[in-house]
């Protein structure tokens, strides 16, 4: 028998903040509403809301800077992201698609507006998750993983239902294309009116939503729209979502590390020791150097 995985909380989104001058973020995760912990192994969630920028000849962004002991996962939905990093790396981040960063052991990189959307302006939304690494895998070697819209796994819904793009770990037995470390389901969800979907959760996997796009009602009874967050706890294994219009969600579910947590600033390891190192190697250059 199904088992409905039920609500905990739907949360609007916080007050925004600036990451530089080009990413104006509501942070869901952590916040206020949710604890460091609770939606382990993500750790960060910033969403940069459609938000319309002008035509400017300077890209809007964020300079160098570092990361160590986990992984960022960008995800656009609209607008062009450019990335360069210490190691020589650099690549343009384009609608649908998706860049898996493991910054491990250490990364520096600046992440901008790309230049010809910058020049055109434009509507701009986005999604950044920080998925917190294993003690033991913190300090692997910083690896990219390109994840473009036409690899991502695809099962299309019935009765023209649209379309669930898998990311990362599988649904209907259809796996996505990025590698992990730990267990993680992260699926776009693109919805037409009327859909109907539903998806099987581990019970102990930390599960949310965030609606992008649309109007929507879970388990049959509560209703969640644009820009919403909606953590399920951590019973039973079923959720159903209906479009009561075209949609877009994003879905991201993950067996939790269950390990000490110490952040500060970019960097997220297992306790304040490790993150004195980290700012000591920073300090030393070992991140390298960028412009
Ligand atoms: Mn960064």
């Amino acid at each position: 028998m199904q088992k409905i995985k039920k609500i905990e909380k739907i949360i609007s989104p916080p007050p925004h903040h600036w990451v530089g001058d080009g990413f104006k973020v509501h942070t869901f995760l952590p916040s206020i509403e949710i604890d460091k912990s609770r939606m382990s192994p993500f750790f960060l969630l910033d969403y940069n809301a459609k938000t319309k920028f002008p035509p400017s000849d300077n890209s809007r962004g964020v300079g160098p800077h570092p990361h160590r002991g986990f992984e960022t996962v960008t995800i656009d939905y609209h607008g062009k992201v450019a990335h360069h990093d210490s190691a020589g790396n650099s690549g343009v981040i384009h609608e649908g698609d998706v860049q898996w960063m493991t910054a491990g052991s250490g990364i520096l990189h600046k992440e901008y507006h790309e230049k010809s959307f910058s020049k055109a302006g434009g509507i701009f939304q986005m999604v950044q998750l920080w998925v917190n690494l294993p003690a033991k895998y913190k300090m692997s070697e910083p690896k990219y993983q390109a994840l473009v819209h036409d690899k991502m796994g695809k099962v299309e819904l019935p009765n023209n239902g649209g379309i669930v793009n898998i990311i990362a770990g599988e649904y209907k037995k259809v796996k996505g294309p990025a590698k992990t470390f730990t267990p993680v389901n992260l699926f776009d969800i693109r919805l037409n009116k009327n859909a109907d979907v539903s998806f099987e959760l581990p019970e102990n996997y930390n599960s949310a939503i965030l609606i992008l796009d649309g109007t929507i009602t879970i388990n049959g009874s509560d209703t969640a729209q644009t820009d919403q967050f909606v953590l399920f706890g951590n019973s039973g294994t079923t959720l159903k979502i209906s479009a009561a219009e075209e949609s877009v969600i994003l879905l991201l579910s993950g067996e939790p590390l269950n390990e000490p947590i110490f952040q500060h600033g970019p960097f997220l390891m297992n306790t304040k020791k490790e993150i004195i190192e980290a700012y000591d190697d920073f300090n030393n250059g070992k991140f390298g150097y960028l412009e």
